[in-house]
């Protein structure tokens, strides 16, 4: 058949063939200094510039506003779920946390530690498929202090597409595997965070685009390396950063301000999903119970009908160049993650490959 593999992994995922190349031919030589990225100072006047220009070139591709501070932290998106009621609230302070996956959950059992937590649930059935209940509809709280959700959740496939709607009341949004996949309106939330390693680069490094004035709320007692006052202070090296997935991350933002910024990508990426959406919905072989609204367009989930095949589904597609379709554990079934840099021939090979695989297995 065909002889490049494509990886579907969920995260670290793969990344921008250009980026790749890039990385791989200045690995020893960055900027004509002689040395390696990772062998650099981070106070160096080279990784200064690196600093200013990743933040110029993030800001520009979202068009984040004057009033946003961008911060690049350590301790992934897990260590925002303590940092955000640690940084913004007191101990009896209430937030909610809307429910509609995993990390939704685990972020407001993180952050019950540190506060009191409502949890609002939004996931329906209608007709055996699952939804979002729309945002006028959440049963927000008139004394929380912020809303907490998760917009795309990476393991179920399951999307929460509407913007938010929620006035006089802080908005948090984990993005981890949607950040920069599209457009979105960063007016309307008052923090957004993100680790790299789904769409933004590799691990080792979290964005995080916070309101000023958010920050002056900071409290005192949080751990430095989790304040967001101490970190823009310090331009996000109070202490020493992750050069290398820094560095990255500024690449992947240059290929795409090349690529023709978010709005492009979005259009690739909604053609990309419809292209496997419609294979799945083509017959009852293969199952996503997830109502269309809410589809997620980076991580497509699904399952055979005949649950048996599922293993040697995924056994045969990896033999097929067809790399890490599994899905996460507490989901089980196949989930194809195909942030920006998958390429569309990697779903085509995908939709080729579930084809051949129904034909032959369609009377099991
Ligand atoms: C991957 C992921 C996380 C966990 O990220 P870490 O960097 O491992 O802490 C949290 N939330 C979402 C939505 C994710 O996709």
């Amino acid at each position: 058949m065909n002889n490049k593999t494509y990886n579907f992994s969920s995260g670290p995922s793969m990344l921008p063939i250009e980026v790749m190349n890039q990385a791989k031919k200045e690995f020893q030589n960055w900027n004509n200094l002689g040395a390696s990225i990772l062998e650099i100072s981070h106070r160096s006047k080279e990784f200064l510039k690196l600093i200013t220009n990743s933040k110029k070139n993030l800001r520009n591709l979202l068009n984040i506003p004057k009033n946003y501070k961008i911060l690049f932290c350590h301790g992934g998106a897990r260590g925002q779920f303590a940092a955000v009621p640690m940084n913004l609230l007191k101990k009896n302070d209430k937030a909610d946390y809307i429910y509609s996956g995993y990390w939704s959950k685990k972020a407001e059992e993180e952050a019950k530690k540190y506060c009191c937590t409502n949890v609002i649930n939004t996931i329906s059935l209608h007709d055996k498929k699952k939804y979002i209940i729309p945002m006028k509809q959440w049963k927000i709280n008139n004394k929380s202090k912020y809303i907490h959700y998760c917009p795309n959740e990476t393991i179920e496939g399951i999307s929460i597409h509407e913007e938010p709607i929620f006035k006089n009341k802080y908005v948090i949004g984990d993005f981890s595997s949607t950040l920069l996949s599209r457009p979105i309106d960063i007016n309307k939330y008052s923090l957004i965070y993100a680790s790299a390693q789904k769409n933004l680069g590799t691990s080792g490094i979290t964005i995080i685009i916070i309101k000023k004035e958010l920050i002056k709320n900071s409290k005192q007692n949080v751990p430095s390396i989790l304040n967001y006052k101490t970190m823009l202070e310090y331009n996000s090296i109070f202490n020493t950063p992750t050069n290398f997935s820094w560095y990255l991350s500024n690449l992947v933002f240059c290929w795409l301000k090349k690529k023709g910024g978010l709005k492009e990508i979005e259009k690739i990426n909604i053609k990309k999903s419809n292209l496997l959406y419609k294979k799945i919905d083509s017959s009852n072989f293969y199952i996503n119970n997830i109502k269309k609204e809410n589809r997620s367009i980076m991580n497509v989930v699904f399952k055979l009908k005949n649950e048996k095949l599922n293993n040697i589904f995924l056994k045969e597609s990896t033999l097929n160049n067809l790399y890490s379709l599994k899905n996460h554990k507490v989901a089980g079934g196949i989930r194809a993650s195909i942030y920006n840099s998958m390429p569309i021939e990697g779903i085509k090979l995908l939709v080729k490959f579930m084809s051949y695989f129904e034909k032959k297995y369609k009377y099991e």
